[in-house]
């Protein structure tokens, strides 16, 4: 096992004393207190090189801090060792019968996962074991990649978090926690990427999320858009006025929530005042006819005012939108899910929408639990792979928390990615 010191907790009974020698004293700086209101503790971090000092102060009584600090005084009270995979940390553990607090690792703060192992076995030191977050901490940068003549431009709305079980169908959750971890509320990290295809016109694909939402609807889906598609386009260099045309795959709240704005009359409209908005109409009509099944996923203002304000062309069939895209039909994920094809002197990129929203989804068999029709998903994915081993394509991730676009190898029957 590899483990390396991130903290060194002490326990603190009058803070203003502490901060007299940490911060005044030796002259660290003491960051913003972090509250974990479930330990009942606050914890001011002090950062030392590749570990840090935390200083722990409890909020009530009852803590387990406040009873450490009546029991033994103040001062050191655990040491913290980061581990890569800390499930398989405590079963080697276990498997030494060494004695454990946690059998199974607990939430921490930021997202890391956490156990404490019991201090009889570690020779009179409390120590906890860290799995940091899979949240990455570098902004997702605006990408940009030449296909023949065009320029495609990946961009960034943000992100939100869905159940993983509901994200993996039938895979069982040990399979698919490997890929995409699991935060407290059992939910994984999706970012949402929309496209722009620049060719003879300015194209966007997709929109994300949008900020029509209430912190309800934020607080369900985890949605972190300090990063969004107002700040990625311009980083491209482009105004919403730039935009010739939005095309959907589909209408569900994370590809088209970005479609409309509410201004500050409270009315809502068209995001990119000059684009015509490109719908499949069975994706339309289902969007606008929902039910029981399909419901929760369809917000009516984040497309019915395009219809309402004149900016809406409904497509029937596969079809060419602009020189070198074209949309085809997969079903699958909605029964008018399309993908989209943008082709430019012999080569081949695909938006791969929700047919493989993330490239742990590449095996046939992972398949969003979403799906309303699963069996059509899978041959749709098989034609799809099929595909892009034929032309080599450069694959689109809308929903890959850390990979934008790709290249798929596949070798006996097991596909990797290569990132582009
Ligand atoms: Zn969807
Ligand atoms: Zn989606």
């Amino acid at each position: 096992m590899k483990a390396v010191l991130d903290h060194v907790g002490i326990a603190v009974k009058d803070l203003s004393a502490a901060l007299a020698f940490y911060r005044d004293a030796l002259g660290l700086h003491v960051e913003v207190p972090e509250e974990v209101a479930s330990q009942r503790v606050r914890a001011h971090f002090i950062p030392t090189g590749e570990a840090s000092l935390e200083l722990l102060e409890a909020t009530a009584s009852d803590s387990a801090i406040a009873k450490y600090v009546e029991k033994r005084g103040p001062g050191l009270h655990h040491i913290t060792l980061r581990v890569e995979d800390i499930r398989a940390a405590l079963d080697q553990l276990k498997a030494k019968g060494v004695r454990l607090v946690d059998e199974q690792p607990r939430p921490g703060a930021e997202g890391a996962l956490v156990a404490f192992i019991h201090p009889s076995s570690a020779h009179g030191v409390l120590v906890e074991l860290k799995q940091a977050s899979p949240k990455p901490l570098a902004p997702s940068p605006v990408l940009r990649y030449e296909l023949g003549d065009l320029e495609l431009i990946s961009l960034f709305d943000g992100y939100i978090r869905l159940d993983g079980g509901a994200m993996f169908g039938v895979v069982p959750k040990p399979l698919w926690e490997k890929h995409a971890p699991p935060d407290e509320r059992g939910r994984i990290l999706l970012a949402m990427r929309p496209l722009v295809v620049r060719g003879v016109r300015t194209m966007l694909i997709d929109a994300g999320l949008g900020d029509k939402d209430d912190a309800k609807f934020h607080d369900i889906y985890g949605v972190d858009r300090r990063r969004n598609l107002d700040m990625t386009l311009a980083e491209a260099g482009l105004r919403p006025e730039d935009i010739d045309i939005v095309l959907a795959s589909h209408l569900h709240f994370d590809h088209c929530g970005g479609f409309t704005y509410r201004d500050a009359s409270g009315a809502i409209k068209p995001k990119f005042p000059r684009a015509q908005y490109v719908i499949r109409r069975g994706e339309w009509e289902d969007a606008t006819h929902t039910h029981e099944r399909n419901r929760a996923s369809y917000l009516p203002d984040n497309y019915v005012p395009l219809a309402d304000a004149g900016v809406l062309q409904l497509v029937d069939d596969d079809m060419t939108i602009m020189p070198g895209v074209r949309v085809k039909r997969t079903g699958g994920h909605c029964m008018h899910h399309q993908i989209i094809y943008i082709e430019s002197k012999g080569e081949t990129a695909i938006f791969a929408a929700d047919l493989v929203p993330t490239t742990a989804h590449l095996p046939n068999a992972w398949i969003m639990g979403y799906d309303l029709y699963p069996m059509d998903t899978l041959a749709a994915k098989k034609a799809f792979f099929a595909d892009v081993a034929a032309r080599n394509a450069l694959v689109f991730f809308e929903h890959d928390p850390l990979v934008a676009a790709a290249h798929i190898r596949e070798d006996k029957g097991k596909r990797t990615y290569e990132r582009a």
